[in-house]
């Protein structure tokens, strides 16, 4: 056998080991995943020499074993791959490994946020373990088995050894912090849990248990960890709804069922596969965003993809495959690369086609879901161009009966009784069915429709649509006085001079409530029409709730509420009033009361007096 040999690793600074153990302090974890890759990685070729007929012979079982000694606080990763030759550890391991990962601390020293941590390979072994060793026998024919030893400083110990089947075994003395932190069977197995969960190879920690005589034992078996063909990396063809359901299940075993999937698949001009569930949305805020898992070549690199997906993708569930992202970059200069973009243009792509398909073969079934999918598609259709141009035809607009429209046929419907004297087709909605109940029902009366728009976004939804949909304009339905949300010709003032106006108004604000601003306008309303009525302007409320939403309109939010209050001339209680204007208080109040209560705005001490008030007069 020949002598062992001591050398220096090939790198310029002094001692690399301390700069490798202090980086990416929180992740160190990722040692196991860049150690069980190599070990996937060196069987993987053993395949390709078997498939290509190099390798004579064969390959047996291939699978990589993790053994945790706790009392020894040792970790073993033992694969039985293509192994490798003193000189190739010399070559991959003293020169190459180090020089990289040397030159990627250089690089990346100051740098925490590298995606997934990636680069580092064999060299994170040191940032867990006091020595590393690594005895190795290649796949050649008569190979000799190596032994290389590294305790942490840049002397390494190599030499042959006696090693009898082919592969590597990796084995780490844990640090005593390390022991600590990963030195239990428990914690290793949440980290392959993590990590390794869908790696091409079957990777086994220990072995299966089973319940006997009231306890659980060991059986031979190995236990596998994960599982090596997951449903992403299988043709759509092959695939059945309850494979999806189920995988969506073994990844997310508390969330409810998906509603749709889109299976991603394509291998020009960029490698990318995955599926991405739709889960039910209500409620933006209520969102766990990290749900989309980003593995390459089935290896779990992060769960937070918001630089590779457009941020409204990130409400998606799933997983994402691709070699083609760059990892060895830091998160702020992903956005920029151009594979990146391709790829975030894809998926949203995808996305649109798979709604566009369900609306137009699955009508039933997409309406049903919509009030789940609502705000979803609003947020994508308000932060994303491309999207929102292919949205348009699908979205649905849903009314206060429950019906569901798209932008083309709900136009249809309501052109021909709602364009106002202007041109433009007014689309009445209501964003509480119960507080505006009464103006719903007035709308209708009239022969209108009124659309809900009752979801979190739909303030700045409403004002985006204004601007996409050709003449159009949005009002909510207690925004005027029924009779006036769709002018169809110039009313009619009534004729009062402007001392008799000021008059009416000094009448009306003092029996208003406090605390908000108040516009008093006298108006023709026709006889049957109530007295008084309070309205807020459409364009006030809306700028309100959008910048109350974090819009960045706090001028608007921060000035008082304003409400317009229509007088009814024509109405005869008005008539009354105005008549004796000095003497009739009680009615004054009554009317101005009434129309408070029709839109809830009257409460406290205000609407004690009012019921007072009702009885005397009633009595
Ligand atoms: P990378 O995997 O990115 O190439 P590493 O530092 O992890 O970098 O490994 C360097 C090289 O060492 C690998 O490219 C491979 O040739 C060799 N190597 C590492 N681990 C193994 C192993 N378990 N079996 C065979 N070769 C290995």
């Amino acid at each position: 056998m020949a002598k062992n040999t001591k050398g220096q690793i090939g790198v310029t600074t002094e001692n690399i080991f301390p700069v490798i153990k202090q980086f990416l302090y929180s992740d160190h974890e990722i040692f196991l995943r860049e150690l069980v890759a190599n070990a996937v990685d060196a069987e993987q070729k053993l395949k390709a020499l078997a498939s290509t007929g190099t390798l004579k012979g064969e390959t047996g079982d291939l699978k990589v074993q993790v053994e945790l000694d706790e009392k020894k606080k040792t970790l073993k990763i033992i694969d039985n791959g293509i192994g490798m030759t003193e000189e190739e550890v010399d070559r991959y391991i003293n020169q190459i490994a180090f020089s990289s990962a040397g030159e990627f601390l250089e690089k990346y020293k100051d740098q925490t946020n590298i995606i997934g941590h990636f680069g580092l390979g064999f060299y994170s072994a040191f940032m867990v373990a006091k020595q590393v060793t690594i005895e190795s026998l290649s796949w050649q024919e008569g190979a000799q088995g190596v032994k290389w030893t590294c305790d942490g400083t840049p002397e390494f110990t190599m030499g042959p050894c006696k090693k009898e089947d082919r592969g590597t075994v990796i084995t780490l003395q844990l640090d005593d912090e390390s022991a600590e932190e990963f030195g239990t069977k428990g914690k290793i197995r949440s980290l392959l849990d993590k990590y390794c969960k869908f790696m091409p190879v079957p990777v086994v920690f220990g072995k299966k248990t089973e319940w006997k005589d009231g306890k659980s034992v060991e059986t031979d078996e190995d236990e596998v960890i994960n599982s090596i063909e997951p449903i992403w990396t299988k043709a759509p063809s092959e695939l059945k709804d309850e494979d999806y359901l189920n995988f969506y299940k073994a990844l997310y075993p508390m969330d409810e069922e998906p509603m749709f999937w889109i299976h991603l698949n394509v291998d020009y001009p960029f490698t990318l596969t995955g599926v991405l569930y739709f889960p039910k949305i209500k409620e933006r805020m209520a969102i766990d965003r990290n749900k989309i898992q980003l593995y390459c070549n089935q290896m779990f690199v992060t769960d937070h993809v918001d630089n590779i997906v457009p941020d409204f993708l990130t409400l998606l569930h799933g997983v994402i495959d691709s070699p083609d992202i760059p990892l060895n970059v830091s998160r702020s200069y992903l956005q920029s690369d151009a594979n990146v973009k391709k790829i975030s243009t894809y998926i949203t792509k995808k996305v649109a086609d798979r709604l566009e398909e369900i609306f137009k073969e699955q009508r039933a079934q997409f309406e049903e879901k919509w009030d789940n999918i609502k705000l979803f598609i609003e947020y994508g259709m308000l932060s994303d161009e491309k999207f929102c141009e292919r949205a348009m035809d699908f979205a649905l607009l849903k009314n206060t009966d429950g019906k569901y429209f798209c932008f083309e046929d709900y136009r249809k419907a309501i052109e021909g009784s709602q364009t106002d004297k202007d041109k433009k087709v007014v689309y009445l909605y209501a964003t509480d069915t119960d507080a505006q109940w009464g103006d719903i029902q007035a709308a209708k009366n009239l022969g209108y429709d009124v659309l809900l728009m009752d979801c979190e976004l739909d303030s700045h939804f409403v004002n985006m649509l204004e601007q996409k949909l050709k003449d159009a304009r949005f009002a909510r339905v207690d925004s005027d006085t029924p009779g006036n949300l769709i002018p169809k010709e110039d009313k009619v003032k009534p004729e009062m001079s402007d001392e008799d106006k000021k008059t009416l108004e000094e009448l009306f604000k003092a029996a208003l409530p406090e605390g908000a601003e108040y516009r008093v306008e006298p108006e023709n309303l026709g006889q049957q029409a109530a007295p008084v009525q309070i309205t807020q302007s459409e364009f006030m409320r809306r700028w309100r709730e959008m910048s109350a939403m974090g819009g960045g309109m706090n001028f608007y939010g921060s000035m008082p509420q304003s409400y317009e209050v229509k007088v009814n001339m024509e109405n005869p209680i008005i008539a009354r009033i105005w008549a004796d204007r000095e003497g009739t208080s009680d009615l004054l109040r009554q009317v101005v009361d009434l129309a408070l209560l029709g839109k809830g705005m009257l409460k406290g001490k205000a609407l004690a007096d009012f019921i007072e008030r009702s009885e005397k007069l009633l009595g």
